[in-house]
């Protein structure tokens, strides 16, 4: 089900995140964020789904996006930058879904991420990561919707796969892609994921590389 990228583009995604990459900003509003002048790729996640693991297994380092988010931290969008020169940036959103948000952060949440899909053209695409033991759950769907709206496409990635019996992830990877392919933004492919074991990791790079391209 996951489309087999070819092994020059493995390769190349993989040169390009060996290179460096840095830390550039966290930006709390929209005033703060960099000048649109190069390809950009996002992560959405509820909050806990492993989205900074990820991040860190990406890159290949331990420590570029912090892995304890605390909910005061999560109302910023990260920016890190791929490459010298300058290849693409990998926005981390802010985290959501947390269980006892108060109604006034889900709100900036909401304000923030959507003027951000909306307004920024250089974002090629999101990845959204959806936990392998939960599937798709409506707050989710809330992120989803939102991107539907805006037209950036999207793909879904799941993590944490090492995490349930391999039968299980075969079910819930099917069911997974049964709802992207029902969604107009969505590539029809799911990547399946563990930060822990490396698995996925080089066809994610792929395909953010894919998406810049
Ligand atoms: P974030 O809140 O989305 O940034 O999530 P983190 O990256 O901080 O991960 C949340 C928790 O899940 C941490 O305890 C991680 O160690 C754990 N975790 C993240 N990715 C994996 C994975 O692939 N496998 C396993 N077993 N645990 C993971």
């Amino acid at each position: 089900m996951t489309d087999a990228f070819e092994p020059e583009a493995i390769e190349a995604a993989r040169k390009l995140f060996a290179g460096p990459i840095s830390f550039l900003k966290s930006a709390p509003s929209l005033e703060h964020i960099p000048n649109a002048n190069v390809p950009e790729v996002a992560f959405a996640g509820r909050s806990n789904v492993g989205k900074s693991s990820l991040l860190n297994a990406l890159a290949g380092r331990n420590a570029l996006a912090r892995t304890s988010n605390t909910p005061g931290r999560t109302q910023e969008l990260n920016f890190f930058e791929v490459g010298d020169p300058l290849a693409f940036r990998l926005v981390d959103m802010p985290g959501y879904g947390f269980a006892k948000a108060p109604k006034d952060m889900q709100r900036k949440w909401r304000y923030l991420v959507n003027d951000f899909l909306r307004g920024r053209d250089v974002l090629k695409r999101a990845l959204v990561l959806i936990d392998s033991r939960h599937g798709i759950k409506d707050v989710d769907r809330e992120i989803l919707d939102m991107l539907d709206t805006a037209a950036v496409s999207y793909r879904i990635v799941m993590t944490k796969a090492d995490k349930i019996k391999a039968s299980v992830l075969t079910e819930m990877k099917a069911l997974t892609a049964d709802e992207a392919r029902k969604r107009p933004a969505a590539h029809p492919d799911i990547i399946v994921t563990s930060s822990e074991k490396g698995m996925g990791i080089p066809e994610l790079r792929a395909a953010v590389v894919e998406a810049i391209g």
